[in-house]
C-alpha cells in the first residue's frame, strides 16, 4: 500500500495509516467522508473517499487504493483504517487528524439530524481557495 502511493504521487514524502475509532467506524459502516459540511474541510482536505475492503497486506488492498490515489490525500479503507499522505510526514499527518476530526463533525451532524450541505457554487469557490492556498501557501 505504502509503495503504491509513492510510485502513484511522485509528490508524496509521507505516509500515514491508522485506526483513528471514528473514522475507522464511517469506513466500517460503508460511509465515505465526502458531504461538503465544514469549509474548512473542503479547502485544506477535501472529500475522503472509501476504498473497498481488501486483506491488509495484499496486492488486493493496494487495488482497492489506487483509483483514488492520483486525486485525495486521504482514503478510508473499508472495514479497516485510513491512509493519508503528504510531502512530508507532518503534512500526512495533520491530514490525519483532520481525517479523524472531520468525521467527528460529521457524526455529530448527521445525530442531529441537520447535516445541511455547502451548495455547489461554495464548494467550487472554496476549492478555487484551496489552488490558490496550496500555490502560495504550500
Ligand atoms: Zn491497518
Amino acid at each position: 500500500m505504502h509503495l503504491t502511493i509513492y510510485k502513484m504521487r511522485p509528490d508524496v514524502g509521507a505516509v500515514v495509516h491508522a485506526h483513528p475509532c471514528t473514522a475507522t467506524g464511517f469506513a466500517s459502516a460503508g460511509i465515505a467522508l465526502d458531504e461538503p459540511l465544514c469549509s474548512e474541510i473542503v479547502v485544506t482536505l477535501g472529500s475522503v473517499p472509501l476504498a473497498p475492503y481488501a486483506t491488509t497486506g495484499t496486492a488486493a488492498l493496494s487495488q482497492s487504493l489506487a483509483p483514488f490515489i492520483p486525486n485525495h490525500n486521504a482514503i478510508l479503507m473499508a472495514n479497516h483504517g485510513v491512509v493519508t499522505y503528504g510531502a512530508d510526514i507532518q503534512q500526512a499527518y495533520l491530514r490525519m487528524e483532520a481525517v479523524e476530526h472531520y468525521a467527528k463533525i460529521v457524526l455529530v451532524a448527521r445525530q442531529l439530524g441537520r447535516a445541511e450541505w455547502l451548495d455547489g457554487r461554495e464548494v467550487e469557490r472554496l476549492v478555487q481557495a484551496r489552488s490558490h492556498y496550496q500555490k502560495n501557501c504550500g
